[in-house]
């Protein structure tokens, strides 16, 4: 049963089981109503709280204001917003400097490319805009340390990259991913904004697809942060998109569907576009209201943390924060054992990634692990290894229990 596992999966992944039941219930039969959640209409009353609620829990966690920022849920995922963060950014240029549009420009988009995810956000922008538009301001490959030239695993600090940035008015957006699942690295709180925050011309866009949550950070910085909900918020179908007001309300200048300004501006397909889909609340169609719900729940936790003087959020990022230093210390204090891949300093207090060092043993291991309920080890496929999720849901107890596991393994050897 599912107190006798404990689950490490990179996404989805765990869920508090109190969440899971009354979202059970909500299954069969949603507050009384006699039907279940998923066969109501999205745009029932009861479905409206539901997102009203989801939007208030998310503001109130992160500290933005409704003033200032505007919460969306979309589908497709994160890898949607890929996709809809270039559309989209590259028109609200264009309608920022028609000047320089009607000369046929339309500025660059800048990436930080630290992992799989970030590489692919990238990816996705050479193919709709063409590579000569995509400035990669860092591709973290030629940074590992350990020789282990031209994979992901270190992020060197600002003064390698910040010089490759263009100033802020001929830069459409600067994305990076917070935390790369894949490859276990993660931005030192903050590090990135210092720089990029520095000309208040350049919008910055953050994927936290699976760090949200898991630690502060400053909204007022970011353009757009975005987030699949199925790491640290929920199941997966919707995506939870953070946008600065005064980006919409520029976006939204354009017209009410998404424009065709000049040849060289993609034009945004509509379910894409920020202002139909904020317009609409969110309803510009059917949203899976059965994932908001699990997310607004999970949201609903989080914040019934005991007040002590620190926010739901500062708990949680102390509680992330000591889950991941109990499992370094294990595996750094069997370095003859364990090899953790990245760099230390940037090392993902979410995704801790490592390999077995002897050859051949990482089946072993797995195998021992899930004779005793620890399942989701398995590293990414595209990297092999190991990879522990450590996300809000996992317990202090399960990460007690693994450690307990690497220990033992350890000595065994
Ligand atoms: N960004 C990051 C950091 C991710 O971890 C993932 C998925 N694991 C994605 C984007 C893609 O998300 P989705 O599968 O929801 O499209």
């Amino acid at each position: 049963d599912r107190a006798s596992v404990a689950y490490f999966g990179a996404g989805p992944s765990a869920l508090p089981t109190s969440v899971l039941e009354t979202a059970a219930a909500s299954l069969i039969n949603h507050g009384n109503s006699g039907l279940s959640l998923v066969e109501q209409s999205h745009r029932s009353a009861l479905s409206s709280k539901i997102l009203q609620d989801a939007r208030e829990n998310f503001l109130k966690i992160v500290n933005a204001s409704a003033e200032t920022h505007t919460v969306l849920f979309m589908a497709g995922g994160g890898t949607l917003q890929f996709s809809a963060v270039v559309y989209n950014l590259f028109t609200a240029w264009a309608l920022k400097h028609p000047d320089l549009a009607a000369k046929g420009q339309r500025g660059a988009c800048e990436y930080l490319v630290t992992g799989g995810w970030s590489s692919k956000a990238a990816d996705e922008a050479k193919r709709l805009v063409g590579e000569e538009n995509v400035n990669v301001v860092l591709d973290a490959r030629n940074y590992h340390h350990a020789g282990e030239a031209k994979k992901f695993g270190n992020i060197p600090d600002a003064g390698e990259w910040k010089g490759n940035l263009k100033a802020g008015r001929d830069s459409a957006f600067v994305y990076f991913c917070d935390n790369e699942t894949v490859d276990g690295v993660e931005f030192t709180k903050g590090s990135p904004l210092d720089i990029l925050g520095e000309d208040p011309d350049r919008i910055v866009v953050a994927d936290m697809s699976s760090n949200i949550l898991s630690r502060t950070f400053d909204a007022s910085k970011f353009g757009i942060v975005f987030a699949g909900a199925q790491k640290n918020i929920g199941s997966a179908g919707v995506t939870i998109v953070l946008i600065r007001n005064d980006i919409l309300t520029l976006l939204t200048s354009g017209g009410s569907l998404p424009p065709k300004l000049t040849p060289q501006i993609p034009v945004t397909p509509v379910m894409m576009h920020y202002p139909t889909i904020s317009k609409a609340g969110s309803l510009y169609n059917t949203l899976p209201i059965f994932d908001v719900y699990i997310a607004s729940l999970t949201m609903a936790k989080l914040l019934q943390r005991d007040p002590s003087g620190k926010t739901a959020l500062q708990q949680q990022e102390d509680e992330s924060n000591t889950k991941a230093a109990t499992l370094y210390n294990v595996l750094d204090r069997y370095e003859n054992v364990y090899h953790v891949v990245p760099a230390k300093s940037i090392r993902s207090r979410m995704n801790i990634c490592f390999r077995i060092k002897a050859p051949g043993d990482e089946a072993k291991f797995l195998k021992g692990g899930e004779e005793i309920g620890l399942l989701g080890l398995k590293g990414h496929r595209s990297v092999g290894g190991i990879r522990i999720s450590n996300y809000n849901a996992v317990s202090v107890e399960s990460v007690n229990k693994l450690a307990g596991y690497l220990e033992e393994y350890a000595k065994g050897i």
